[in-house]
């Protein structure tokens, strides 16, 4: 798992050595010698320069960029198949966000790793994303490819998404359009679809109960009772 903000998921009191290597001693019971090779040899390949003095700085030693790098170097040590990365780069500026999102890319192919992403930026999910889940009120409101989701969108939640992004390839200026309204509760979900409340093509049925995911396409899912128009 990689988290939002490095500064607050490494320990500020350990060294990086300490930290990384007590991931292989802990998991996987290897010996100091060999789990301290193993961390620079990772540092290594998340391109911290001079991994092998940097591993005993302290996390405060860092820059914020370089913080990240050592959690997804820490969260390759038992060799993943999966790594949930949390809004790994919303804490970064946007240069070192996108040489974050470069490593992981470089990561996936490189290790064989899946990566789910959970973003609020859409603009980061068109560059590095295969395939793409839409959640709303902690449900799936439209799935598939990013053409799905980018161009034949069939859910008013996508829409209004996709609406709020400001374009700069937009001549004309112009309101930038939010969706009203506020997100549901998730402690007391609505009985019906999770955005009825804010839904511009409701209709009555929508709040009895939740509509299950439709097929829009192969391999294109919707979560929603109208037929949008394509
Ligand atoms: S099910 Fe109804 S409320 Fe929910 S997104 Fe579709 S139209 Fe809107």
């Amino acid at each position: 798992m990689i988290f939002q903000d490095p500064m607050t998921s490494l320990n500020p009191y350990l060294r990086v050595s300490r930290q990384m290597t007590e991931v292989l001693t802990l998991h996987k019971g290897t010996g100091q010698r060999e789990a301290r090779a193993e961390a620079i040899r990772m540092l290594d390949a998340v391109h911290i320069p001079d991994a092998a003095s940097r591993i005993d700085r302290y996390p405060h030693e860092f820059s914020g960029g370089m913080r990240q790098r050592v959690m997804i170097a820490m969260s390759l040590l038992c060799r993943p198949r999966l790594i949930i990365a949390d809004e790994p780069t919303t804490a970064l500026d946007v240069t070192v966000q996108s040489q974050i999102l470069m490593l992981l890319d470089e990561i996936r192919r490189e290790f064989g790793t899946a990566v789910i992403l959970i973003t609020h930026d859409l603009g980061v999910v068109a560059e590095v994303c295969d395939k793409v889940l839409v959640m709303y009120g902690g449900r799936v409101m439209e799935s598939g490819v990013l053409d799905d989701i980018f161009r034949r969108n069939r859910h008013p939640y996508t829409r209004g998404l996709l609406a709020s992004v400001p374009r700069l390839d937009k001549s004309g200026g112009g309101r930038l359009q939010g969706i009203p309204g506020t997100p549901p509760s998730v402690r007391r979900p609505p009985p019906g679809c999770p955005f009825e409340a804010r839904c511009p093509v409701r209709e009555d049925r929508c709040a009895e109960q939740p509509p299950t995911l439709r097929e829009a396409g192969e391999g294109h899912e919707v979560a929603c009772y109208v037929e949008m128009e394509k």
